[in-house]
Parts: C-alpha cells; sequence; structure tokens
C-alpha cells in the first residue's frame, strides 16, 4: 500500500489551469523529487495537499483515507509537514519558540488534566526535550534564544525544517529548501534530507538545484504547465526529451 496519492488532482484560478489531472504515488520511505519550470503548478499541489487550497477536481489520500476535504490543521495532525517557498517563520520569536508552535498539536492533555493542571509541567518538560533534541540535529542548539530574524539565511531554512519536523509527520513536503543557499548550506541540507529519510520520514521534495535533486531523489516526477510530462529514475529524467525540452535544457542555459 503507497502511503500517499494523488490522484486527478486539478486545480484553477479562474481561467488558468494550475495543475491538470495530476496523479502520483508515494512509497513509505521514498524521497520524491517534484520539479518543472517557474509556474508549473509545484507550490499549488503542495498547497492542496495541505488543505490551503480545495482542488476543483480530483483526490489526495493518505494511507488510503482521502484527506481532500479536511483544515490544515487536521492534516497536519495526521502527518503531513511543510516548508515555504518564502520563508515563513515567527521572526520575532526565538528559534526554541518556534520550533515548540510547530509541535503544539503533539502536546497531550486531556481536558481534564488541563483544568486541574496535572501533568501539564511534564507534557512541557517533553515538549522542551524534543525541541531541544531537533535543535542540536540542526546544530541550532546553541542559538535557540536567538530571534528567528537575526539568523543568517540557511539557518532560517533549517529552522523552517526544524519546525516542521516537530509535528512528527511521516510525510514532509519541501518548497524549493535550497533556494538562496550557497554551496556549503546546500550541502549540509543535503545531509540533512537523507538523515531526515534515515529517521524513516518520507520526503516530497520541491527544487530547482538539479545536483541536489539528482543526488538525494529516488524517482523524480516532471511538470510543466500544471500537466505531468515524466516520472522515473533520476538518470532516465536526465535523459528524457520532453523534460529536456521543457525544462532540463533552460535549466542549464539559465546557470551558464
Ligand atoms: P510553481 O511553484 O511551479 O512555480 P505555482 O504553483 O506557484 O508554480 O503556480 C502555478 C500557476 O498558478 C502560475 O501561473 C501562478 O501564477 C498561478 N497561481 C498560483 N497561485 C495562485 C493564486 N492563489 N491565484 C491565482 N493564480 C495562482
Ligand atoms: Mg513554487
Amino acid at each position: 500500500m503507497s502511503l500517499f496519492e494523488v490522484k486527478d488532482l486539478t486545480m484553477k484560478f479562474g481561467g488558468l489551469v494550475a495543475v491538470n489531472r495530476v496523479n502520483f504515488k508515494i512509497e513509505n520511505g521514498d524521497i520524491l523529487g517534484l520539479i518543472g519550470p517557474n509556474g508549473s503548478g509545484k507550490t499549488t499541489i503542495f498547497n492542496i495537499i495541505t488543505g490551503l487550497y480545495k482542488p476543483v477536481f480530483g483526490k489526495v489520500f493518505l494511507k488510503k483515507e482521502n484527506i481532500s476535504a479536511l483544515k490544515p490543521n487536521i492534516i497536519v495532525e495526521k502527518g503531513i509537514a511543510r516548508t515555504f517557498q518564502n520563508i515563513r517563520l515567527f521572526q520575532n520569536m526565538t528559534v526554541l519558540e518556534n520550533v515548540l508552535v510547530g509541535g503544539h498539536c503533539k502536546i497531550n492533555t486531556t481536558s481534564f488534566n488541563d483544568l486541574f493542571g496535572f501533568n501539564k509541567k511534564k507534557e512541557e518538560d517533553k515538549a522542551f526535550k524534543k525541541v531541544e533534541r531537533l535543535l542540536s540535529m540542526f546544530n541550532l542548539l546553541n542559538l535557540k534564544n536567538e530571534l528567528a530574524k537575526n539568523l543568517p539565511y540557511g539557518k532560517q531554512r533549517e529552522l523552517e525544517i526544524a519546525r516542521a519536523l516537530a509535528s512528527e509527520p511521516k510525510l514532509i513536503l519541501l518548497d524549493e529548501p535550497a533556494a538562496g543557499m550557497n554551496s556549503n548550506e546546500t550541502k549540509n541540507l543535503m545531509k540533512i534530507i537523507n538523515k531526515l529519510n534515515d529517521m524513516g520520514i518520507t520526503i516530497l521534495l520541491v527544487e530547482h538545484d538539479m545536483k541536489l535533486v539528482m543526488n538525494v531523489c529516488e524517482r523524480i516526477i516532471v511538470l510543466n504547465h500544471g500537466a505531468k510530462i515524466a516520472e522515473g529514475l533520476p538518470r532516465q529524467i536526465q535523459n528524457d526529451e520532453t523534460v529536456i525540452e521543457a525544462y532540463l535544457g533552460r535549466q542549464v542555459k539559465n546557470h551558464s
């Protein structure tokens, strides 16, 4: 059974078909790449999966459960987390607070215990310990009391991933995590993605850095004008004429 599946996903904005009958599956433990030119519908797919947009047609399944009509907070609780193409941290909160917020849906307190204040301290301690473990994984522990806005760009991107992980996702969606990173930061990101995967987290990666995509992804899907134009192993995608024509050829030109 696939962990995750989208069937005939379709999204329109006025007359524009931003996502056009897209189908794909993600197996448990996969790292799947989702690539394509700007405007090809990648972020819109993320917005549908995470419940921000309701598709005009098609469905999203997590472990065979249709999650297409659910609210964003419920989808997070079901085990799907994401990062944003444009960093969306709470800039005036500390590093620690940003991650704590990401994990709030996992702090278990029954209303009875809430009422009497039982367990609350214990749950809070547990939450703090978890956040500190996450921060140390990203070498952010010594910066835990720093405001998010004071972190260098690459660290802000990492903090976003740490915050997404605080909800203990089964599937994480990363939207251009390497955008604006220098080569050292990108190398570190590659390590982080592999580490997440070793921890058993399934990953859907949108990214323009082809070195990163080809290195970490087991399988890749290519979009153009909202439609899937190819799917395969990195090596197959790199040699696919349609993909080179629509996207990869342009990438090489843009970077030369
Ligand atoms: P990508 O992430 O692949 O660059 P997007 O999913 O952001 O592409 O956008 C796909 C298309 O949908 C683009 O033409 C974009 O302008 C359009 N689009 C995305 N979001 C909206 C929106 N909220 N309202 C209107 N048009 C949108
Ligand atoms: Mg995008």
